[in-house]
């Protein structure tokens, strides 16, 4: 099979006979399944052999120009590749991109502007928000005072009428927008104008949407937001890690923020994936890439719609749709469609839906994406096909034979999209 790493050419096949056979089976795994977790993708040869490169080695504590440690000739340049071409992806003033994450991201912006205790205004995770943005057991949530907004009962989406109100009444330091599943555009201005309003702080976290906005294909928050955060693995198809970007103002505080504030020595491989990461986002089949998310995104859930299910705020503007499975399949949970799609080799991953009357464990909502399966080529033949397949099973209530029928179209698909 084309997509499995040689043996023969594989230095853990030969060092390492327990791990070898499980790098093999996540392989197989990814090559025959469909992989519709919207956070999820498939980077390029070339960003999977920087991040395992000999970038690994090195400490680079510090950043270009001004580094605690010897050697790192190669560390600054690398870092200021990635700096410069993310500064040309994004048009802004300044970025970091140590982040070991788009948590770590989120918190940096957090130590350099606010005070424990002080008040953020964020999405309630029960209505897309992320738990980076004040979960209870999150550090946000641990050292904020967390105050949350939702979406509207009818719309299923951001009020700004209400946000405004709320930010009136509590006076946050601190507005968060972004989210993690909400599938319409943000309207990422009328949150900076709101901030202003009330002397707040506006953070905006593209961490799921970055792709679209590097591509102009969804608005951009860096010319009026304060902090933009990302992650550079999600439609930005990078190594897994996050960024931050911000005015030239800020830029001593939040650098030193993450560095000593909040880590220490950064993954260098991972820096160096991002580099080469922005430079595959700044070439003209970026773009096209992104386009084809979106129109692969509206083809499913038209699909999806016309098999008689109803999508959370009737439709998608993004890479993302939420299934409320309430409506074809009252007995269905999130958890159990979850269950019985991945047996037919079918990844999703249950969601809660806006005022959702069932538990995080069990859910009513499915969240759906097409990031990974555009990278692998699938297109909107494909997904009216998904879409079919998706109620296939979930109408037969996860029967076995059903399942496994389902199971050996997908495999059939699969092997006509290798991964890159
Ligand atoms: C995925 C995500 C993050 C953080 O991601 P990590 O898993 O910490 O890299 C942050 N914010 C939002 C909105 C996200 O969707």
């Amino acid at each position: 099979m084309t997509h499995m790493t040689n043996q023969a050419a594989s230095a853990v096949a030969a060092a390492d006979p327990e791990v070898w056979p499980i790098l093999q089976a996540e392989e197989q795994r990814q090559h025959e399944t469909l992989e519709l977790i919207a956070s999820e993708n498939h980077v390029s040869r070339a960003v999977r052999e920087v991040v395992g490169s000999v970038f690994t080695n090195k400490y680079a504590e510090g950043y270009p120009g001004r580094r605690y440690y010897g050697g790192c000739q190669n560390m600054d340049a690398i870092e200021e590749l990635a700096r410069s071409r993310a500064r040309q992806l994004f048009h802004c003033d300044h970025v970091n991109v140590q982040p070991h994450s788009g948590s770590q991201a989120n918190a940096a912006v957090y130590l350099a502007v606010l005070q424990p205790g002080d008040t953020i205004l964020s999405l309630d995770l029960a209505h897309g928000g992320h738990l980076s943005h004040g979960l209870k057991v999150n550090m946000s949530g641990l050292l904020y005072h967390i105050v949350g907004y939702g979406v509207d009962a009818e719309t299923e989406q951001i009020d700004f009428s209400v946000l405004r109100k709320l930010a009136r009444e509590h006076k946050p330091k601190l507005i968060i927008s972004g989210a993690s599943a909400y599938p319409r555009t943000l309207d990422f201005e009328t949150f900076s104008e709101i901030a202003a309003e009330v002397d707040a702080v506006h953070m905006a976290d593209i961490a799921h949407i970055a792709g679209m906005v590097a591509v102009g294909l969804h608005p951009s928050p860096v010319p009026s937001a304060d902090f933009v955060t990302s992650t550079t693995h999600k439609t930005l198809r990078g190594p897994r890690g996050g960024l931050i970007m911000c005015k030239a103002d800020f830029a001593k505080k939040i650098d030193s923020r993450i560095f000593p504030g909040s880590q220490g020595g950064p993954l260098m491989h991972c820096v160096a994936g991002k580099a080469v990461a922005f430079g595959e986002a700044l070439k003209p089949e970026f773009k096209i890439y992104q386009q084809r998310i979106l129109d692969n995104a509206r083809a499913l859930a038209d699909a999806m719609t016309a098999a008689g299910n109803r999508m959370v705020s009737g439709g998608t503007d993004t890479h993302l749709m939420l299934v409320d499975l309430r409506s074809n399949y009252p007995e269905v949970t999130g958890r159990m469609a979850e269950d019985w799609l991945g047996l037919a080799n079918i990844v999703v991953n249950k969601n809660m839906i806006p005022f959702d009357k069932r538990k995080p464990m069990e859910t009513s909502g499915l969240r759906i994406g097409t990031p990974a399966l555009t990278t692998r080529g699938l297109d909107e033949d494909c997904m009216r096909t998904i879409a079919q397949l998706i109620d296939r099973v979930l109408r037969s209530g996860g029967e076995a034979a059903t399942v496994e029928a389902v199971k050996r179209e997908v495999m059939a698909m699969c092997d006509q999209y290798p991964l890159p």
